[in-house]
């Protein structure tokens, strides 16, 4: 089968799960934006395998959302871990230097909400920024691309990565392999897009007020990856850019809104928290 013949032909079958049912999402759909920590980037260098950063510094921001829906509560990626709320210099990992000023729980427990109360959980990507308390919400039914929890409880993964998620092993599951939806309403679908990780994934949110929302996990990490087409040093390149592909005949499908989640000018134009999209 030839390249492009294979790319319709998946489109095709994606959008066709997207399309179900779109016009019965509920007007009682609303997306939360939560704090879950930060990064000072001192050097660009590993968000491009082509130097177009190099030496260049970048603040980036790291949500965590919360989709409620009258069928329950979704949460799409846990952030860094809470315990670096208590950690007054936050943490240095190379360039990198993580800090968070307000913990998870906590905003939840704003919204009168326990972890324990979650029904559902979807990462993302099982990169700790996604996934720093994943383990809070083991008790939630945990959504997940094949491949990806293939690859986040391999031994290497999980031994690098795993502090945060390893109860997701047993927990409850749903898994896919091209797209989910969630409440079975067309309303909130979680749509396979690989390339930073084997399983990454993007959500599609079809909000009653705010229109078609898109979240990009690590598809693009900020804003001028998307301009200049740029990717993390560590993607893999021939599938990241299938995806994006994929990603942006979905944009335009949908007329939809997409939110860099690392990017500080996307989370600054969402609400603030305990605000919400509806
Ligand atoms: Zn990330």
């Amino acid at each position: 089968m030839n390249y492009i013949k294979l790319i319709v032909i998946t489109l095709g079958f994606s959008l066709s799960v997207l399309l179900a049912d779109r016009a019965l999402g509920d007007s009682d759909l609303k997306l939360y934006t939560m704090e879950c920590g930060t990064f000072d980037v001192a050097d660009m260098k590993d968000l491009s395998g082509t130097g177009e950063y190099d030496g260049q510094q970048l603040e980036m921001v790291n949500p965590c959302f919360l989709v409620r829906h009258p069928k329950g509560d979704l949460l799409w990626d846990t952030g860094l871990s809470d315990s670096l709320v208590d950690k007054v210099d936050g943490e240095v990992s190379g360039v990198w230097h993580a800090k968070s000023r307000i913990k998870l729980l906590d905003q939840l427990a704003r919204l009168g909400l326990a972890p324990n109360e979650i029904e559902y959980l979807s990462l993302s990507h099982a990169h700790p920024d996604h996934s720093g308390n994943a383990n809070s919400f083991a008790s939630a039914t945990f959504i997940v691309n094949e491949l990806e929890y293939k690859y986040m409880f391999s031994e290497q993964i999980k031994s690098y990565f795993g502090d945060g998620y390893s109860q997701l092993e047993t927990a409850k599951m749903v898994t896919f392999t091209e797209a989910h939806d969630v409440f079975d309403d067309g309303s909130v679908i979680i749509q396979s897009m690989p390339g930073h990780t084997p399983g990454s994934s993007v959500l599609l949110i079809r909000l009653q007020e705010a229109g078609n929302i898109l979240l990009t996990g690590d598809l693009y990490v900020h804003a001028r990856a998307r301009k200049l087409k740029t990717m993390h040093r560590y993607n893999d390149r021939q599938v990241t850019l299938d995806s994006r592909e994929k990603f942006e005949a979905l944009v335009k499908l949908e007329g939809a809104r997409v939110i860099i989640q690392h990017e500080r000018d996307d989370f600054a134009n969402l609400p603030q928290f305990p605000a919400f999209l509806d």
